[in-house]
């Protein structure tokens, strides 16, 4: 599988230009099916772009204004689905991109939802638990034109949790005048949330590394195995790897890594981290700097904390055979290109980390039904809608000749193309 043929020149990237790397990714997909046009020019805008600068009451009296962001990409294939995150790096051009990328998430494992994204700009460890409530209580209300549990569904992402989604879905419940579960994803257990949902993610992307390694002849069992970030993503994945027997040797958080090549001990790394939180300094590894746990020797590298970490600089070192993105974006298109010619097998985020909005779209049906599902049916859905993914994406990078990311982008553009032409345009 060669694609290099289709690769436009790239330009650096930088955060600022995420979404202009969204559209270049769009770009090369759309070539490889001759995608038309109009087509084209509808799917590289995002439908919907709201920006609201909002006051927030400190504890110590001060107004503090914030900015904050929802867009929705698409809306054509239903209701719009898509994380809030709180990060010191949000702005408009990371939110735009992480919404179209929603949108080909979605499509790639078949759910019947458009993509959104959220994000408000802030440091959210620099706030008490009050300030955190009432910023995501107006943010909640200055987005709530747009969110609704037939329009636009917020999910958790960096920096926000299920007490959050909790907030959120109390707040526009407020609004409306009576209890609407359905508005939000990733809430906890007793207000409609899904078994299965926090470990989603990272489950559906150890579900989708055992599709791949079957197809790559490696056997996981006895594999070694670097996270780089250890949040909700990262730190499930690390535990679901070890339970495949896979030596788990390195994890990371933002304050950097540790590393011991006999394999670390995973619960008592949690609570080191629960205790001192951060997994640095732990006693039974060595600390490393982010950079060098990234071109560790390993078999299997799950990149799990922010965008761009992999970049033309450290893609030529990286050892690992295979990559499998739970983070959105980890990889640079230059780092891409370096990759696929050096042969290390990428799983796109799009689809190593569908899983996490597979089970929401699973809560969503749950909340509107008011019938929840037990956890074994949650994993068993799971894990046909993962393997069926993967084997048609895989399917049409070699059908194409392409590399797995192109391949996923191409089945979802196609779907959605088609049920936006089906659809036609209104008026
Ligand atoms: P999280 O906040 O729980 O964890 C993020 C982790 O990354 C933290 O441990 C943080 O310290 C670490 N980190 C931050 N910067 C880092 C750096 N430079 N180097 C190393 N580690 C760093 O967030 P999460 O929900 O696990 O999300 C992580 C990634 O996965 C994001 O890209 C997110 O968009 C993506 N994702 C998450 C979900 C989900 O359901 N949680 C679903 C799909 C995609």
């Amino acid at each position: 599988m060669t694609q290099h043929a289709q690769l436009p020149e790239l330009s650096p990237s930088t955060d600022s230009n995420l979404f202009a790397v969204a559209v270049e990714q769009l770009d090369i997909a759309a070539n490889v099916i001759g995608l038309d046009d109009d087509m084209r020019r509808i799917l590289s805008h995002c439908q919907r772009e709201l920006t609201v600068n909002f006051p927030v009451e400190m504890d110590d009296g001060s107004v503090q204004v914030f900015t904050g962001y929802r867009v929705q990409h698409n809306a054509s294939p239903g209701p719009t689905k898509g994380g809030i995150r709180y990060h010191e790096s949000v702005d408009l051009s990371e939110i735009k991109a992480l919404a179209m990328w929603m949108t080909w998430k979605c499509a790639v494992v078949g759910l019947p939802f458009g993509g959104a994204k959220g994000g408000v700009t802030v440091n959210p460890k620099q706030l008490s638990g009050n300030e955190l409530q009432n910023l995501t209580r107006r943010f909640t209300t200055d987005i709530s034109l747009l969110i609704g549990p037939h329009k636009d569904i917020p999910a958790p992402d960096v920096n926000t949790n299920s007490q959050i989604m909790a907030w959120v879905m109390d707040t526009y419940s407020m609004h409306v005048g009576y209890a609407a579960p359905a508005v939000v994803t990733g809430k906890p257990l007793v207000l409609g949330g899904s078994e299965g949902r926090t470990e989603a993610t990272g489950r559906g992307c150890v579900f989708v590394i055992e599709a791949a390694a079957r197809k790559l002849d490696l056997n996981l069992a006895d594999s070694v195995t670097v996270v780089e970030g250890f949040g909700n993503a990262g730190s499930i994945s690390a535990e679901l790897m070890a339970e495949l027997g896979s030596r788990v040797v390195a994890v990371s958080d933002s304050r950097g890594g540790i590393y011991n090549p006999a394999g670390l001990d995973l619960a008592a790394v949690e609570a080191h981290k629960a205790r001192t939180g951060s997994v640095v300094e732990f006693a039974e590894a060595d600390n490393i700097s982010n950079a060098e746990l990234l071109t560790l020797p390993c078999d299997v590298l799950i990149p799990a904390a922010m965008e761009h970490q992999i970049t033309a600089e450290n893609a030529p070192c990286i050892k690992a055979r295979l990559i499998a993105e739970a983070a959105n974006g980890p990889t640079t298109p230059e780092a891409d290109a370096i990759l696929y010619d050096r042969g290390v097998f990428v799983l796109p985020d799009i689809l190593a980390n569908a899983g996490g909005v597979t089970v929401s779209y699973f809560e969503w049906v749950q909340a509107l039904q008011a019938f929840p599902w037990t956890l074994i049916e949650v994993n068993q859905r799971l894990h046909k809608i993962m393997d069926h993914s993967f084997d048609a994406v895989y399917g049409t990078a070699e059908r194409y000749g392409i590399h797995m990311r192109t391949a996923a982008l191409v089945r979802a553009i196609e779907r959605v193309a088609e049920l936006t032409r089906l659809r036609g345009i209104y008026p």
